[in-house]
């Protein structure tokens, strides 16, 4: 591992062996075929390409919990730490039924990546119980998280594993886990989970801190392109968390926002959304279904607009070899997690649409969760002002050092994401060595 130039990664990386994840909508096959791209124009050494594709800690529980009716029921609990190289483990707990032991370890690594963009002091870690919570009361929900946290507690702490909300969970079941663990410690550790509530040491901002990472890195690509903010058209696919929050601050900033879409459909105005309007209409009736003076559109001819951004904050996938060659917008910010496969990344390079990967694009939330782990840490905590201009200082640094490498190396911002990751995590291997 001590000599990166000497030994070449070749030998060791053949993308189509040793491959789990098979089908072009499957995104974490995408991630995968990404880290592996990048680690060969890295040339990275055979053995860190090894280790940074192995899960450093793999942990299966069986969590058995009393129902209200007073059966006895047991679940499966995963938790996985990716790569802690740099720093403690960061990634949510999800409950769902669809949790597997793959899909958990290649969340685990997504989350190295991620963290190790934007430069924080943490390596990647994801867990998740198989459960159908929408079964479950409250107070069954309750037992399940309490005696997850016990099953897992060795791996867990402010030094070795931070989980956050993901999928089914939320800041509720972040405030039973932290009670959980500080109980077993005989004392209060705020920082073992990111995603509390603000009154138990969560952090202002962290609701909104994804979409305003998008509209920093959005700002980014516009300059870039020398198209100019104000009045700059955007589409948003998903109007939930991210996707709202992005649409409100980019509208703020004097940008127009001219489709927005959930999962019932679209709605669109060429002049541009009142977006403010729109949220008080949602607020009320949920969907954005029959909202009024928009015409309404399909997501796929969302998808398919002519606009200068277009930010996908909804799903998985929506971005395929289907429909790549109807994309028209300049920018693609992507919001939510894996929207573009990899077939369609190479078809939108071809087009020369600027992408903004979703590992640098959607970091804003877990950079404002590395803020509550150091104010809960700390013990001091920073105002609303302080967090965003924190937030946008993190998020434009990594925008720039992405698109260096991109430049360096003469490729799309994605790749150019994952080798700066993958230089930062192997880096760090190579300066502390193996340990025997
Ligand atoms: P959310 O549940 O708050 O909102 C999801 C939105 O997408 C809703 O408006 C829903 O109606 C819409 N939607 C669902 N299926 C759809 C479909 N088939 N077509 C169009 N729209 C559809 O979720 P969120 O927290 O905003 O997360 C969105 C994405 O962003 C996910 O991929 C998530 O992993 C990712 N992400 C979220 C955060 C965060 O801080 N919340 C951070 C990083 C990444």
């Amino acid at each position: 591992m001590s000599n990166p130039k000497s030994r070449r990664a070749q030998s060791i990386i053949k993308p189509d062996r040793d491959r789990r994840f098979v089908t072009e909508d499957n995104p974490f096959e995408a991630m995968m075929s990404r880290f592996d791209d990048a680690a060969r124009r890295l040339n990275l050494e055979p053995g860190l390409y090894k280790v940074l594709r192995s899960p450093e800690k793999q942990i299966i529980v069986s969590v058995p919990i009393q129902r209200d009716s007073g059966e006895i029921e047991v679940y499966t609990g995963i938790r996985v730490l990716h790569n802690t190289s740099r720093g403690p483990a960061k990634g949510g707990i999800r409950f769902d039924l669809a949790v597997t032991l793959d899909e958990v370890n290649a969340l685990a690594a997504w989350m190295t990546w991620k963290c190790a963009v934007v430069n924080l002091p943490f390596g990647g870690g994801k867990g998740g119980v198989i459960c159908d919570p929408s079964t479950m009361s409250v107070a069954e929900l309750e037992r399940l998280t309490r005696r997850y946290t016990a099953e897992i507690i060795e791996i867990l702490g402010p030094d070795s594993d931070v989980p956050a909300p993901d999928v089914n969970t939320n800041e509720r079941v972040m405030a039973w886990i932290m009670d959980t663990y500080s109980m077993h410690k005989g004392h209060t550790v705020t920082a073992v989970v990111t995603g509390k509530p603000v009154e138990m040491g969560g952090s202002l901002g962290r609701k909104d801190a994804t979409g305003r990472g998008c509209l920093v890195v959005t700002r980014q690509a516009l300059s870039r392109l020398k198209i100019a903010v104000k009045g700059a058209s955007v589409a948003v696919q998903g109007f939930g968390n991210v996707g709202s929050t992005a649409a409100r601050l980019m509208a703020a900033d004097g940008m127009k926002v001219v489709a927005v879409s959930d999962k019932h459909g679209g709605i669109y105005s060429a002049k541009g959304l009142d977006i403010k309007k729109v949220l008080s209409w949602t607020a009320e009736h949920r969907f954005l279904e029959g909202f009024p003076g928009a015409k309404s559109i399909t997501n796929e001819e969302l998808l398919a607009l002519k606009v200068d951004v277009l930010v996908p904050a909804a799903m998985e996938n929506v971005i395929n070899s289907k429909n790549a060659p109807d994309i028209k917008a300049k920018i693609i910010c992507e919001g939510a997690n894996g929207p573009t496969t990899a077939k369609a990344d190479t078809i939108l390079e071809k087009k020369g649409i600027f992408v903004i990967p979703d590992i640098l694009a959607n970091a804003g939330g877990v950079t404002v969760s590395y803020f509550e782990w150091v104010q809960d840490r700390g013990g001091y905590f920073w105002d609303e002002e302080m967090v965003n201009e924190r937030l946008v200082k993190i998020m434009s640094k990594a925008f720039d050092e992405v698109a260096a490498m991109a430049e360096k190396h003469s490729v799309s911002m994605r790749t150019a994401s994952y080798m700066l990751a993958i230089d930062r995590v192997a880096a760090m291997h190579r300066m502390r060595g193996l340990y025997a």
